[in-house]
């Protein structure tokens, strides 16, 4: 869906349609990745330059509770991203780097039937991120212990 076609839904659900608010929709909307406030602010910046980021904050919560915008948040950390429902998933956050990646719901399912059979528990599965470490910091780490490891030592 493309982000002018939300202004309607926004407008029948009683939030004004500010052109500040668009710009911030604008921002989350054409970039894949998971956006901080900050970088949200960065982008929205280029058109409203005095815009402060308590009202990109705001508008991002807006477009959260209308659902058009998903909030990821680890540790203290958020992060958003625009939320096409044709291809929703959970995510992967490193704890190192705090990257964000997706990950295709289909491989929850599993997760999701052992707990049922075992516990009669029905988990919510849509709603998990789950945390470690990328393979980015791993491999990084194996060169570390690589570099201090059993090396020769002369
Ligand atoms: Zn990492
Ligand atoms: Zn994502």
């Amino acid at each position: 869906m493309e982000p002018v076609e939300f202004v309607a839904s926004l407008r029948s659900n009683g939030s004004r349609v500010t052109p500040q608010k668009l710009a911030v929709l604008e921002a989350i909307s054409r970039h894949p990745e998971h956006l901080s406030v900050h970088e949200v602010h960065e982008r929205v910046k280029r058109i409203y330059p005095y815009i402060a980021i308590t009202t990109v904050y705001r508008a991002l919560q807006a477009f959260k509770d209308l659902g058009v915008v998903a909030e990821i948040a680890i540790s203290g950390r958020q992060r958003f991203e625009f939320v096409d429902p044709a291809s929703r998933h959970n995510h992967m956050v490193c704890g190192i780097c705090c990257r964000v990646f997706d990950l295709e719901p289909h491989r929850l399912e599993d997760l999701r039937n052992s707990i049922e059979e075992t516990f009669g528990f029905k988990a919510d599965v849509a709603q998990l991120t789950i945390t470690g470490t990328c393979i980015r910091c791993r491999s990084e780490a194996a060169r570390l212990t690589d570099t201090h490891g059993d090396g020769n030592g002369n």
